[in-house]
């Protein structure tokens, strides 16, 4: 079985350019990529969406829209926690199987998830590799890559757990506020001390642990 291990960060930190950086020491398992595969039309957790948001949710060709879905669920917090009871277990159990099949070809297989933490995923996965920058970064790769206005960019950031609390849940931080080759130096001596982790420090569950059984947080 391979060691296992979580990739987050916030949004435009940079994880999608440390994941692709990793994929020629590690297998890659995306968990956007699962959450859309989750519902494709027909699907279980696409009939759940379209039985609680009504067939407006759909595109033409009656795949979801999510655009549609993200404007809703941005003004309602509760439609969310719904929408997320849908599909979490769902991409959590296909995540599983996933890393699972990917275990038996590699020695790493790695989880990259952008809300692992708010998942409660780290209760199930261990060690988390977090990559993180100044809020300053963010706010530049933000406005420069998705052309986000100054008061877009602060609403995307209020939304998201703060940066300080998923340094303290990770194990391990990937630093990205320089230049891409200094990127590439800092995860090579993060994926140096990875490799030096203690494989009693490494957790797969195949079931979610009972609540009683998750660390706080
Ligand atoms: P999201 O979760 O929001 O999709 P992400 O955390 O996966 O974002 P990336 O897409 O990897 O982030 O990076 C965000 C943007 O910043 C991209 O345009 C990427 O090319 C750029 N970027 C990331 N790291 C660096 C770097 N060290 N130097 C220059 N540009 C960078």
């Amino acid at each position: 079985m391979a060691k296992v291990i979580g990739l987050t960060g916030g949004i435009a930190t940079g994880k999608s350019t440390v994941s692709r950086i990793l994929s020629d020491r590690a297998a890659i398992v995306d968990a956007d990529r699962l959450a859309r595969e989750i519902v494709e039309p027909g699907q279980d957790a696409w009939r759940d969406i379209v039985e609680l948001f009504g067939r407006e949710a759909l595109r033409e060709d009656e795949t979801l829209d999510r655009a549609y879905l993200r404007g809703i669920v941005f003004k309602e917090p509760a439609l969310r926690r719904r929408l997320e009871e849908i599909t979490h277990p769902r991409i959590r159990a296909l995540a599983r199987q996933r890393i699972v099949k990917r275990s038996h070809d590699h020695d790493f297989v790695i989880y990259d998830a952008p809300l692992l933490f708010e998942a409660k995923i780290h209760h199930w996965l261990r060690p988390v590799l977090l990559v993180a920058c100044s809020r300053e970064t963010q706010e530049q790769r933000l406005r420069q890559r998705d052309g986000l206005t100054e008061a877009d960019v602060a609403r995307h950031l209020k939304a998201q757990m703060p940066m300080e609390e998923k340094r303290r849940m990770a194990d391990f931080v990937v630093e990205n506020d320089g230049t891409l080759a200094e990127l590439e130096r800092n995860v090579a001596r993060v994926w140096q001390a990875v490799l030096a982790t203690s494989p009693a420090r490494y957790i797969f569950l195949l079931t979610d642990p009972p609540e009683s059984d998750r660390p706080p947080g």
